[in-house]
């Protein structure tokens, strides 16, 4: 160890969104602030493996799609229209460079200290830096791990990165997969299974539960599975995989009780787990909770004294916003002793086609905690925009307190429902009630008319249906 270690007043171990907000917001604050991260390029999962480059190829394969199936309809007559995969690929590779590189020059801007290598706790306000054999300490008055996550499997399936693998090597195939299994109906299965199934492949959809997305709105995933069901995806819900394993040149997935499934690829989309290997959380005395995740309080402090987490790895939804929530009111609060995250109003949106997406309580949720509610639902078929784009499918649903009428929960099917969740998120935020919404005037003709139209609906008045 060198015996000169450098003094913060925060040391953030991760520069994914959770760690590198947090890093931009201290800052800003006034704080010395270092950011630890083990991987070349800053932005984390997100914006290295996650969400931009799984967008980016949504993006582009649906293009792909429209001009092969949709845009006859608009009377417009292409040509043979032909996949060239490597410049797909390519334009996800650039997107990603750019915004990483966008987030080495904010830490420039802002002054924070990057250190490139794994970081490990090594004792009270002590973190050890590891970088190809070499390694050093680093002091802080205050530690963020901002670690995130890794991809999970099944007992039985072992991820040999290359035909059986995770969401990683989903987003860079080199070759469209005649077929593709994929494992787990939740959101990343779904996006990515729409991603290649868009590019030609047979797509074949394995769950264990009776339903796809688990605690998303019943009602709309319901009707989301019919649809991908018309874009040619295959469903088998209510199976229990026991293993996978390549064999000759296929791979074969096994299911208690049911034949083996043959296919190309597997893509294995059962969830994540925090990521806290090789941290040096005993050196601390920070145990992980039954799931893995680092137990915090409020104020995302561990048992360690100095030694707070954000994002993935503590519970909650694992998503790049509520990671960033949790960063700026953790280092607001050590910075000026206020800061709050209202997970109410955080959304969680499934980029498929049509969008997915739903802040607040879904009306199982409110049925098991004995709430009343009233609901209005607005389908997108009623709506104008939506018939001049061509995408009717899906309707928006605003559910709200049967007394107070204060806006509990809002679940949209529909296209750009990921946009839309905005305002609802807003208006969770703010304590609106439907009422509140249903006499703002929207613009015409917008999407954001079916949310008035829905909020208008809860008390039995939306005037286009
Ligand atoms: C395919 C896919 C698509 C997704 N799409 C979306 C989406 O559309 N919207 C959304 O909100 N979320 C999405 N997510 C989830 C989102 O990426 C995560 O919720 C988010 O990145 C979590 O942020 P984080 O800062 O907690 O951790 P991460 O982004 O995982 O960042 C943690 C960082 O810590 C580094 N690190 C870990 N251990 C150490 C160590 N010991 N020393 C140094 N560095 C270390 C890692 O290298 C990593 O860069 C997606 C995820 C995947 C996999």
């Amino acid at each position: 160890m060198a015996s000169d270690p450098q003094n913060y007043d925060l040391l953030i171990i991760g520069a994914g969104p959770g760690g590198y907000v947090a890093a931009i917001r201290a800052a800003q604050l006034g704080l010395n602030v270092a950011c630890l991260e083990e991987a070349s390029a800053l932005g984390g999962t997100c914006l290295r493996i996650g969400c931009i480059p799984s967008k980016a190829l949504l993006e582009s394969s649906q293009r792909y799609r429209e001009a092969r199936e949709k845009l006859a309809a608009h009377g417009v007559l292409a040509g043979e229209v032909r996949l060239d995969l490597e410049t797909m690929l390519r334009r996800k590779d650039q997107i990603v460079t750019t915004l990483t590189k966008g987030v080495d020059a904010l830490f420039k801007k802002n002054k924070i200290t990057r250190y490139l290598g794994h970081g490990k706790l090594t004792g009270p306000g002590r973190v050890g830096v590891e970088n190809q054999g070499q390694s050093h300490e680093l002091r802080a008055k205050w530690i963020l791990i901002a670690t995130g996550s890794k991809p999970a499997t099944l007992p039985g399936v072992t991820l040999d990165g290359e035909r059986i693998s995770a969401s990683t090597e989903a987003l860079s195939y080199q070759a469209v997969p005649g077929h593709l299994v994929v494992i787990g109906a939740g959101y990343i299965g779904l996006e990515l299974g729409s991603v290649w199934r868009r590019l030609g492949s047979q797509v074949t959809i394995l769950e264990f539960l009776d339903r796809i997305l688990p605690g998303m709105d019943a009602e709309i995933a319901a009707e989301a599975k019919k649809i991908f069901e018309r874009q040619g995806m295959q469903f088998r819900l209510g199976c229990k995989v026991s293993g996978a394993r390549v064999e000759k040149d296929r791979c074969l997935v096994e299911i208690e009780g049911q034949e083996p499934v043959a296919s190309d690829r597997v893509l294995v989309a059962v969830g994540r787990t925090p990521h806290t290997d090789n941290l040096g959380l005993e050196s601390v005395g920070i145990k992980l909770d039954k799931k893995g995740f680092i137990p915090v309080n409020q104020h995302f402090g561990t048992i360690a004294e100095g030694v707070y987490a954000i994002g993935d790895v503590i519970v909650g939804p694992m998503l790049a916003h509520k990671a960033e929530e949790e960063g700026v009111a953790c280092v607001e609060y050590l910075a000026t002793g206020g800061g709050h995250v209202n997970y109410d109003a955080i959304a969680g949106v499934v980029y498929t086609e049509p969008e997915i997406a739903s802040v607040g309580k879904t009306e199982e949720q409110l049925k098991e905690m004995g709430v009343g509610y009233r609901k209005g639902t607005f389908p997108f078929r009623a709506n104008a925009r939506a018939r001049t784009l061509n995408q009717m499918e899906g309707w928006v649903k605003v559910l709200a307190d049967a007394k107070t009428d204060r806006i509990l929960g809002v679940h949209i099917l529909g296209p750009h429902a990921g946009d839309l969740i905005n305002e609802a998120a807003t208006a969770i935020a703010f304590g609106a009630s439907s009422e509140d919404l249903a006499r703002t005037c929207h613009v015409h003709p917008t999407l954001g008319e079916a949310m008035r139209e829905a909020s208008m609906a809860v008390a039995g008045r939306a005037l286009n249906v």
